[in-house]
């Protein structure tokens, strides 16, 4: 054989432990606030929506958190994820760039956030808690929630963004197949979704939509929890399980990379990746590069405005220090429905304000060319969400080529796209178009805004 293409870990390799980067942040991050009195709100404010070991987790500034022994057998499904070299993109560019990949593709659903959904399953049935409620966009989130609470005997309401609902069947009947309940958002199932379709009867629905009607559903049902795939600090905690992995993959191989790149929703498979590298950053001085890659027509990290809004699009949450379009924002009908929300979690936020981290915005076109690309070379057919970030990988590979230098550039394969072939049918068929998003488009959402700003 050539050179080494894969490298693995065994099962006693899965982390112990979830890295918490509140810890080594410079500048912590700022409290949620009530959004009736503006004031500071406690652990206890989030208790009719979370179990109490998810919200303890969630202010905690402890820097390693145990992952209990039942999480990681259940883990062990499908961790640890492989590392690829991907040698045949490289040779496709004639980058003299080493180009990593960590494939989180092979789990149940498809995706990296079934490593998640385990644990906030496992908290809550750790509680006593009956039923979940969830909201889905591309259907990624509410296939693994729904994964994960049948293996924990919860049952699981799904609200799912109603364009991705008539899009993708095939999600909706995954969700079916593991034992969930599925329903269209906006719904007349709640007061938030009664609302909007009183405004607006056809209504596309967003993940801010959804997010209300699943919010207002546990919030009024004593046995019902609410949980959230993304954006939230323990989400992203319980994703650093990949970075933890990726860099005793590195070992193995020598290496160590110069920038690691990942594409960007709410911020939790790029906190996966990249915080386990950033602590060596924060804590040995190294200085890995660490990018977002996020759609041009919902940019929220490189054309929003770092200020208190809410998470969902009625305003029932706590307001959240975030990148954000607003939370009335409602993006152009990108296939990539994974990256369509409106703000940033508050972790990534407040990294990026204090440039420990960057981001970049891509095109659709670009993005889905880079996927094609990916899918003859290396053979896995990416995510929509994840050609985002591979267009970040070939701009930084070509750079590479042209200043003449060798990097090594890791990046998360956050999930495959066996689901999203009508957005690559689209692609193909010449449906798909550039859209740019205006200046004045993205004013219009922000002007409406009565949130607190957070001084420079
Ligand atoms: C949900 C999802 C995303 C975006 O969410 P993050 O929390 O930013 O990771 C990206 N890619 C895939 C495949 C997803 O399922």
């Amino acid at each position: 054989m050539a050179q080494q293409r894969k490298i693995t870990l065994s099962e006693s390799e899965i982390p112990e432990k979830w890295y918490n980067i509140a810890a080594d942040m410079p500048n912590k991050p700022l409290p949620p606030l009530n959004p009736a009195t503006n004031e500071p709100i406690g652990p206890d404010a989030l208790a009719p929506l979370f179990p109490m070991g998810l919200i303890q987790q969630e202010v905690s500034t402890e820097r390693w958190i145990e992952i209990p022994d039942e999480v990681r057998d259940a883990y062990s499904i499908w961790r640890p994820t492989p590392m690829y070299r991907a040698l045949e993109l490289e040779k496709a560019l004639d980058t003299p760039a080493k180009i990593y990949y960590k494939y989180e593709g092979i789990s149940p659903a498809g995706s990296h956030k079934p490593n998640t959904a385990i644990p906030q399953a496992w908290y809550n049935k750790q509680e006593g808690v009956k039923r979940i409620t969830t909201e889905t966009g591309a259907g990624q989130w509410g296939s693994a929630l729904s994964f994960a609470t049948q293996k924990f005997g919860i049952d699981l309401e799904v609200y799912m963004v109603k364009i991705s609902y008539e899009q993708k069947p095939y999600r909706k009947l995954m969700m079916n197949t593991w034992g969930a309940e599925v329903i269209p958002s906006p719904s007349t199932k709640t007061e938030a979704g009664r609302k909007i379709l009183a405004g607006d009867p056809d209504s596309p629905g967003s993940l801010g939509i959804a997010i209300s009607e699943a919010v207002e559903r546990a919030a009024m049902n004593e046995d019902t929890k609410y949980a959230l795939g993304s954006v939230l600090n323990h989400v992203l905690l319980h994703q650093t399980i990949i970075g933890q992995e990726a860099i005793k993959q590195l070992e193995k191989a020598g290496d160590l990379p110069d920038i690691v790149i990942a594409p960007f929703g709410g911020g939790s498979n790029f906190a996966g990746i990249a915080f386990p590298f950033l602590r060596l950053n924060l804590t040995e001085g190294k200085k890995i590069r660490a990018i977002a890659s996020e759609p041009a027509s919902c940019p929220k990290l490189t054309r929003g405005v770092f200020r208190y809004d809410f998470g969902d699009t009625v305003g029932m949450t706590p307001l959240l220090p975030m990148f954000t379009l607003g939370h009335n924002f409602v993006p152009d009908k990108i296939h990539a429905g994974g990256l369509r929300y409106h703000g940033a979690g508050v972790l990534v936020s407040q990294l990026l304000k204090d440039k420990l981290i960057e981001a970049k915005a891509h095109h659709q076109l670009e993005c889905f060319e880079a996927g094609v690309l990916f899918a003859k070379t290396e053979g896995i057919i990416p995510a929509p969400e994840a050609t985002h970030g591979i267009a970040t990988v070939v701009a930084e590979a070509k750079r590479a080529k042209e200043e003449g230098v060798s990097k090594t550039i890791l990046f998360n394969l956050c999930g495959h796209g066996h689901f999203d072939m009508s957005a690559y049918d689209a692609y193909f068929s010449g449906k798909l178009e550039e859209h740019e998003l205006t200046e004045a488009e993205i004013n219009s959402s922000l002007s409406e805004l009565t949130t607190p700003e957070i001084p420079a």
